[in-house]
């Protein structure tokens, strides 16, 4: 999977993911019920962080370490839940933080469960596919304190896949001796994963897209929409909607940005990427800069890769209607204010790529009554939760005159918030 890198220049000044939630936290904290501000430190303080370290035999023979995390934010609502993601970028501020936005994102869909993350420091792009097998096993050896069915149940998130999970269930199950599918979710459908997991969070993206431009007098069929990140978010939402009618306009990835002003043919840039590589050069598109690609008059903006990406030095410039998050923390605070000011509305991450970790909530499900759902079933209970979290989040966003994150931030943080008042403090 592809994804955009952090610029150099936002790395000295950033003040990092973990930071950006917390700013979070602060601007929600007054608009919560006056009840529950006592529990409000507890989303400040991730309940439990492992750092732990990787070894593998690399295939020349030599044996190299890599810094692996697993986080628990907060599990007063249910076991921890939450992705893996392999990139040399990875830190602990990084998974402290994506941790705790699954935490908000779980109850805002209200699926009974807390909020974990989990990565390994590492670019996987450098391993041959036995390399990567070995890093994914010793890294769930590591963390198998950690994780479990009813304890903490990783998933696949940026650069990790239905195998890297494959792995992950089986070398758990190694240790229990027995096979234990339920302690990973977005496996292959043959090893119990569920139908319509791998398009779930680009699917997600695009009914809480339609919602959004529904209320806005945005309709979908002839909508100008750009797209940064080409990995199972981009990709799957990118096809979407262009499957409803949409003009897929742009696509950046790490290989850099390709437009046609017609729309371009998502299926065959995906087929042309697994080929060549890049998705530069591919025929019916024209190349330009990656600074250019913000400032593209569109609909929807949907940014699918990295933290960050709409920041101080580009919210200027966007000309969309409306920003769809399928990414985690892709807009910084600063941003969120200026793209306020211009009249963007945002969908935000807890709401919008909020469709993966409830197909996930599906499959842990099935795991568990072994009775396995149609793909049909799945998209139409998706479609109900995604459209009804919608829903609630936009009502309160107008009745309180507030943005859709604050909004979704409220109902996310009073769940959890209330979940630890009532279970009180132990011992
Ligand atoms: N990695 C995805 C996310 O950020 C899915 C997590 C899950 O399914 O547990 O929401």
């Amino acid at each position: 999977m592809n994804t955009p890198q952090l610029p150099s220049y936002l790395s000295k000044e950033n003040i990092g993911p973990w930071h950006i939630f917390l700013q979070q936290v602060e601007q929600v904290a007054p608009l919560l019920d006056q009840s529950l501000w006592p529990w409000v430190d507890t989303l400040r303080h991730p309940k439990r962080s492992l750092i732990v370290d990787v070894p593998i035999r690399r295939d020349n023979g030599v044996v190299e370490h890599f810094e692996g995390y697993r986080v628990h934010h907060n599990t007063s609502r249910g076991p921890g839940k939450g992705g893996i993601r392999f990139h040399q970028d990875v830190t602990l501020s990084e998974v402290m933080a994506l941790a705790g936005w699954m935490t908000i994102k779980n109850a805002v869909v209200n699926v009974p469960f807390g909020g974990a993350k989990g990565g390994v420091r590492v670019d996987p792009r450098q391993l041959s596919l036995s390399e990567l097998e070995g890093l994914t096993r010793r890294y769930t050896s590591e963390i198998s304190a950690m994780i479990g069915p009813d304890k903490d149940i990783p998933a696949p998130d940026m650069n990790t896949n239905a195998q890297v999970m494959a792995w992950m269930m089986d070398t758990y199950s190694m240790g229990e001796g027995r096979t234990v599918t339920g302690v990973v979710t977005g496996k292959p459908v043959s090893l119990g994963g569920s139908l319509g997991r791998s398009d779930a969070t680009g699917r997600g993206v695009f009914v809480t897209a339609r919602e959004a431009g529904r209320r806005l007098n945005v309709p979908i069929e002839g909508a100008r929409v750009i797209v940064q990140g080409f990995g199972n978010v981009g990709e799957a939402s990118a096809r979407i909607f262009a499957q409803n009618g949409a003009r897929v306009i742009a696509i950046q990835d790490v290989s850099g940005t390709v437009v046609n002003e017609a729309g371009l043919d998502v299926v065959a840039l995906k087929a042309y990427l697994t080929e060549h590589k890049t998705l530069l050069g591919a025929p019916g598109t024209e190349t330009i800069s990656n600074d250019d690609f913000w400032a593209i008059p569109c609909d929807f903006l949907v940014p699918a890769a990295l933290e960050s990406q709409i920041n101080r030095y580009n919210a200027e410039r966007i000309a969309a209607r409306i920003v769809v998050e399928g990414a985690n923390g892709p807009t910084t605070p600063e941003a969120d204010v200026i793209l306020a000011e211009r009249g963007i509305v945002v969908v935000p991450d807890v709401l919008a790529n909020a469709g993966g970790v409830t197909v996930s909530y599906f499959e842990w499900v099935q795991d568990f009554s072994s009775f396995f759902w149609t793909e049909d079933e799945i998209y139409s209970r998706l479609e109900r939760i995604m459209s009804e979290a919608f829903n609630a989040i936009w009502q309160m966003a107008a009745d309180r005159k507030m943005p859709l994150r604050s909004a979704a931030f409220v109902i996310g943080c009073s769940r959890v918030l209330e979940a630890r008042a009532i279970r009180g403090l132990y011992p």
